[in-house]
């Protein structure tokens, strides 16, 4: 089935994945649709997390509705179709997104907002035996059944993770809460980082105060070890060393999907799609990225939450200027933001340039924002 251009002058846009950038499109279309633009929303997941959320979720801080997006009546406000699918793949020839176990859909535009997930390969074992921070679903039913098993432990239970980003360090500190304030348990931390230090990325103050906070915690943390591979209930070191688990969270830095590779795109040297400023591919003028997956030309930013969000609004507005052939707009990638880390008892750091400052207030301010965030989505349904 080929795309419905030129047909009664409707066209076709396709969105993959629910993340941020696409649950913003989907309310900008909501308060101006735009006629002759027929969308659908194709998503794996029915209820989309909200990442800034997620390890108060953990924490237990969170309603698990209060932190997760609905897209079903998202998308049903804006018009848009909505297909509960997995995308494993592209035809750019006939243009049509491939589902698993469903036909294809034919599109005339197509916006990929569908993030990226810890890079394990190369680290045999990893998949079998370590439990990746995404996708979100599996890690916290796999959550759930983790406290159930502490609460029920007289030995100590030896979390380790893997990774020394913001995401690694706010996650090891939220688990650490729960286990002990929800399971009532008495956890043995590990943080474990083959960087030089915790917070790659992040402001000398940023990492001066997480430093503190989790040697005050009491959690162990080890830079320059490089977990290389994962047995049952061990992890092997670079350096020759191993560290036992009863269960060990992957946290590291973000990989690409892979079925991107065998769509013919244009990627970067990691896999991800690269798009120029107006967030177009720079292979293929029907094709948009945003958020995780997209690696701006000339402009790389970390992977982080708030740049897909900010580039919502500018897919939205180049979604509808596309479908009506119109000039797309610019824009380079702010390099600047703010960051808020919780810091798993209801406090947060918040860090800008360098600066970084604490405290209670913090989380409250950050618990606002989040929460607002996601009502804006979810308010009328
Ligand atoms: C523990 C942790 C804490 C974090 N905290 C923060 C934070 O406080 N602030 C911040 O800015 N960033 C944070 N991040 C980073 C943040 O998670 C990502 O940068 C952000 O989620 C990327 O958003 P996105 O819109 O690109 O994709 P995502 O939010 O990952 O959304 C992608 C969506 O696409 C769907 N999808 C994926 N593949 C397919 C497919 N093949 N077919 C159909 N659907 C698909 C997924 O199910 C998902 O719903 C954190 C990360 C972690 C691990």
């Amino acid at each position: 089935m080929a795309g419905t251009a030129g047909r009664r002058g409707l066209k076709d846009a396709v969105l993959v994945g629910g993340g941020h950038a696409h649950v913003i499109v989907l309310r900008r279309f909501i308060e101006k649709p735009c006629p002759g633009l027929r969308l659908t929303l194709v998503s794996d997941e029915v209820e989309a997390p909200y990442s800034g959320m997620l390890p108060g979720l953990v924490a237990g801080h969170y309603a698990f509705d209060e932190a997760h997006i609905h897209l079903r009546p998202l998308a049903a406000r804006a018009g848009a179709r909505f297909v509960e699918a997995r995308v494993d793949g592209l035809d750019l020839d006939a243009g049509q997104v491939r589902l698993r176990g469903r036909a294809p859909i034919a599109f005339d535009l197509l916006s990929i907002n569908v993030g990226s997930t810890p890079g394990m390969d190369g680290v045999p074992g990893a998949r079998e035996h370590a439990l990746p921070v995404k996708p979100v679903p599996a890690f916290l039913a796999r959550w759930e059944r983790l406290l159930e098993r502490a609460a029920g432990s007289r030995s100590p239970l030896r979390l380790l993770v893997v990774g020394g980003g913001a995401g690694g360090v706010e996650l090891a500190l939220s688990a650490q809460y729960a286990l002990e304030r929800r399971a009532g348990a008495d956890p043995d931390l590990r943080l474990v980082t083959g960087g030089d230090a915790i917070l790659p990325g992040h402001g000398a103050g940023a990492r001066r105060i997480l430093g503190r906070i989790l040697g005050e915690r009491g959690v162990r943390v080890e830079t320059g070890r490089r977990v290389v591979a994962v047995e049952p209930g061990l992890a092997r070191c670079g350096d020759g060393g191993t560290i036992p688990f009863d269960a060990l969270f992957w946290v590291t830095g973000a990989s690409a999907p892979a079925w991107l590779r065998r769509t013919g795109l244009a990627l970067d040297a990691k896999g991800f799609i690269r798009v120029d400023w107006t967030l177009r591919s720079i292979s293929d003028a029907r094709v948009f990225a945003a958020g995780d997956v997209a690696s701006v030309e000339g402009e790389p930013r970390p992977k982080s939450g708030v740049f897909a969000v900010r580039q919502g609004p500018l897919l939205a507005d180049n979604l509808r200027r596309a479908a009506r052939g119109r000039d797309l707009r610019r824009k380079v990638p702010q390099r600047r933001f703010l960051n808020l880390i919780g810091t798993g008892d209801e406090g947060a750091i918040a860090s800008y340039a360098g600066l970084a400052v604490e405290g209670s207030w913090v989380w409250r301010l950050k618990r606002w924002i989040d929460r607002r965030f996601v009502r804006r989505f979810n308010a009328s349904r």
